[in-house]
């Protein structure tokens, strides 16, 4: 049991510290790995990343042999925790990936990714998987003039790169016609759409397996070496040996040597409602049901699930020390719940009596400057990580980019901004823990007070 209090709000309430989305499909791990194989291909991370690698591998040779192995099960990691946002985002802003990367590059980059968007919807309808999408898309929103000000320079960025329809930047007025929240200033709407992310993983999982790619989940990576020229992925059931490798583990990808320093988990945390009524629904107008992400530097957002429930997220994101990842500890964080409790009530002051039936947390792999990871090491070994929390998207277009480096393809993909760059690396411990305490505070506190520090942090 929790007791949440928040100005204006008390509940004592039995909230399940637990992934909603997994209770919407139940999972039933397959057998781990219980001997040795000898393979074109292994891949280590059966989330969207090592799915997509090895579908669009499989779609360019069938006849490729491919093991994926899984320590839990196929879409245990980020990519069933989501929140369902299927974002053309690269980076923490449009601002700032052109100011990294200039306009050709970036503009490329959102016209593939967007191409990865459009395809996620024909993908699930051609395979007939029921990822429950909603392709309302959503709107970034301004709840302040600092964030108008924000929206206004993305809209003005996006037309500079040639986004196909122009965004229009909606007053208060008419951004609350489409979602009636007194929080709301002003709008522009992104497009994209909304899903449930475990079950796009477990159905991408089975299309998967279905092409032949053999999938051992329970199965940990406990060590990864070379022998004769081959990649050897050691579990405690067998050795997979493999001519190329994929290291598809995104937050969990500073386990392997040479991404210690590259990557960092840091947890993001969101709340989930009962469903609500009839008579709850009717309170609010909202008659598109598109979702929404506030334009601070610790993003709010909201969207509603297949079955009326609020899913509301955000806020600080923690990084504990020493990249700590385990569930048993970080899963349940109260302040988090109180937070976002706060948040709803500030966008839906009239569903204040709505319940918070779950609420949790999970990691996100963050790179230095927000921007993913994709490529191959001189020594074969192909990677792709650090989405920063914009990943269903853009894994999709990371598995294009690793088939076309395994194939030694030259195409549009390989040449993709986050294609072999140069890496900045955090710090060591304690700095690396204290670097991210100190940058937290300081953006939450331009979060709390935009005109105070005007200056752009990240
Ligand atoms: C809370 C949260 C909300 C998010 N919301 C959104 C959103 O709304 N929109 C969006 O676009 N993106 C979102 N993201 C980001 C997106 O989910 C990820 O970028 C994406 O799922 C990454 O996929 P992946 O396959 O690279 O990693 P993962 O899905 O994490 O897969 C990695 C897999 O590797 C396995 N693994 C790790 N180590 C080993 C080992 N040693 N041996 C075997 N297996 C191992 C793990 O069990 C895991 O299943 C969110 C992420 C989180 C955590």
């Amino acid at each position: 049991m929790a007791t949440i209090s928040t100005p204006g709000h008390t509940a004592t309430t039995g909230i399940k510290h637990s992934i909603y989305w997994r209770d919407t499909e139940a999972v039933e791990p397959g057998p781990p790995l219980d001997r040795d194989v000898r393979c074109d291909i292994g891949i280590i991370g059966g989330g969207y990343t090592g799915l997509w690698t090895a579908y669009f591998l499989k779609q360019a040779d069938p006849s490729l042999d491919i093991h994926i192995v899984e320590m839990d099960y196929a879409g245990a990691g980020a990519s069933g925790h989501a929140d369902g946002f299927v974002t053309p985002t690269i980076g923490h802003s449009l601002a700032g990936l052109v100011h990294g990367f200039g306009t050709d590059r970036a503009k490329t980059a959102y016209a593939v990714v967007g191409r990865s968007m459009l395809e996620l919807d024909r993908f699930c309808r051609k395979h007939d998987v029921d990822a429950e999408l909603e392709t309302t898309g959503y709107f970034s929103v301004a709840a302040n003039d600092a964030q108008i000000r924000l929206l206004r320079r993305d809209v003005e960025l996006a037309e500079s790169i040639g986004a196909k329809n122009s965004l229009r930047l909606l007053d208060g007025d008419e951004a609350r016609e489409r979602i009636g929240s007194p929080a709301i200033h002003g709008a522009f709407k992104v497009g994209g759409a909304l899903l449930n992310p475990h079950r796009l993983a477990r159905g991408l999982a089975r299309v998967v397996r279905n092409l032949g790619v053999h999938i051992h989940e329970q199965t940990m990576a406990t060590s990864v070496t070379k022998e004769n020229g081959r990649h050897v992925i050691t579990t405690p059931g067998g050795r997979v040996v493999a001519d190329k490798l994929v290291l598809g583990t995104d937050a969990y990808q500073h386990q392997f040597g040479g991404f210690k320093h590259g990557v960092k988990p840091v947890w993001s945390y969101a709340v989930v409602t009962d469903p609500l009524t009839d008579e709850q629904l009717s309170r609010v107008h909202w008659p598109e049901r598109e979702g929404f992400v506030e334009s601070r530097n610790f993003i709010i957002f909201g969207r509603f699930t297949k079955d009326n429930r609020l899913l509301f997220g955000g806020g600080p994101a923690p990084y504990f020390y020493g990249r700590d990842m385990s569930e048993n500890r970080h899963m349940r964080r109260d302040q988090a719940t109180a937070f976002l409790r706060g948040a709803l009530t500030r966008y839906f002051p009239e569903w204040d009596d709505v319940r918070i039936a779950y609420s949790y947390g999970g990691c996100v792999g963050m790179t230095r400057d927000f921007v993913p990871h994709v490529g191959n090491t001189d020594d074969g070994v192909y990677h792709a990580y650090g989405y920063c929390g914009n990943g269903i998207a853009l894994t999709h277009t990371a598995g294009k980019i690793l088939r076309d480096l395994i194939l030694g393809r030259d195409t549009t993909y390989t040449n993709l901004l986050f294609v072999n760059r140069k890496e900045r690396r955090f710090p060591v411990e304690p700095v690396s823990w204290v670097g991210a305490k100190g940058l937290t505070a300081l953006l939450s506190l331009q979060d709390r007070y935009p005109n105070l520090i005007r200056a752009q942090l990240v």
